[in-house]
């Protein structure tokens, strides 16, 4: 039987959906409404394009965007006070700073000066400490948008054996805790990892978060398996035109997979929605905090 193919794309437009209904329902019962703001410091082509999709993607679910476009040359002290007024705004209810940041400027420190509570991207080390020990805080954006994925497919993951490739702060790691927490056995890989086919034949949820294009082969993939393709990479076609795949080879994985995610429309579309949801959940808390 081919392989069901998740559809990033409607869970997230559907995810969407449900976040314009919520906060409108907010607006109409007490004029308060999500604020997310985006810091981008220079001009990075491919960060200026994040920063206006997800702008364009908080207002058409009626949440406030306030967008900080800053020089490139700005010094860490002024972002710092930047942060620091954001921190303190009731309008803002999530903070987002757009990575990479100029070299000059220190990314742990910048992201440790962020309110966990309003810490939307889950990068802050007290929102990692969180998810680690079980403790309510906000999640990194990919990582909740692949276990919605997963719930696409099944209700229970309950004893399954993950096998998550890549072990990053922002993806890996935090995609293994979450597949702990739905109670699965996960087995962490990277670069070190020995006979990774092997391993990874062993896999009931395959999680590919390396960054290396059509990594994952065919027979890596044991039958029945859900595979979920983190990867975003562009490469050059035969055609010599350029375009994106995944960390999965697709097409050979989804022959024996029981449900894939493709690149793109998988798990890309689901980063920006749930950047949406930790905003509404960030507002949410605030809201059932006294005045
Ligand atoms: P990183 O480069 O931070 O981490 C890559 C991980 O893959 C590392 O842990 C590394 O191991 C591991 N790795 C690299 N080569 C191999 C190998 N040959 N065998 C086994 N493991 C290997 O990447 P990210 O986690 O930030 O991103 C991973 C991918 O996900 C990228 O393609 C990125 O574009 C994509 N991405 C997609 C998002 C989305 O919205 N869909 C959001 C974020 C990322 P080691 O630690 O040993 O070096």
């Amino acid at each position: 039987m081919p392989a069901q193919i998740i559809d990033g794309f409607s869970v997230a437009a559907k995810l969407r959906r449900t976040l314009a209904e919520r906060t409108a329902a907010y607006r109409q019962a007490n004029q308060r409404v999500p604020g997310l703001a985006v810091v981008l410091v220079g001009e990075d082509p491919a960060s200026q394009v994040y920063v206006r999709n997800k702008g364009k993607a908080t207002v058409e679910v009626g949440m406030r965007s306030f967008e900080h476009l800053l020089d490139a040359k700005i010094s860490q002290n002024e972002l710092l006070q930047l942060i620091d007024k954001l921190n303190a705004d009731p309008k803002v209810h999530g903070i987002l700073v757009q990575l990479p940041l100029p070299r000059h400027i220190e990314t742990e420190r910048v992201l440790r000066a962020i309110d966990p509570d309003k810490d939307v991207d889950g990068f802050h080390p007290i929102n990692a400490g969180r998810l680690l020990t079980g403790q309510r805080g906000l999640v990194p954006c990919t990582p909740r948008g692949c276990m919605r994925l997963l719930q696409e497919v099944t209700n229970t993951l309950s004893g399954l054996h993950a096998v998550v490739l890549g072990r990053s702060n922002i993806v890996g790691k935090p995609i293994a805790q979450l597949l702990l927490q739905a109670d699965c056995t996960v087995t962490m890989a990277h670069s070190k990892t020995r006979d990774l086919p092997a391993l990874c034949r062993q896999a009931d949820i395959l999680v590919a978060a390396v960054g290396r294009a059509e990594f994952v082969r065919g027979d890596w993939v044991k039958s029945d398996a859900i595979v979920i393709d983190v990867g975003i990479n562009r490469i050059n076609g035969a055609d010599g035109k350029s375009r994106l795949c995944g960390d999965v080879a697709t097409a050979e994985a989804a022959e024996r997979a029981r449900a894939i995610t493709p690149v793109p429309r998988g798990v890309g579309p689901m980063t920006i929605a749930c950047l949406l949801e930790n905003t509404l959940i960030a507002f949410e808390r605030r809201q059932a905090l006294p005045e």
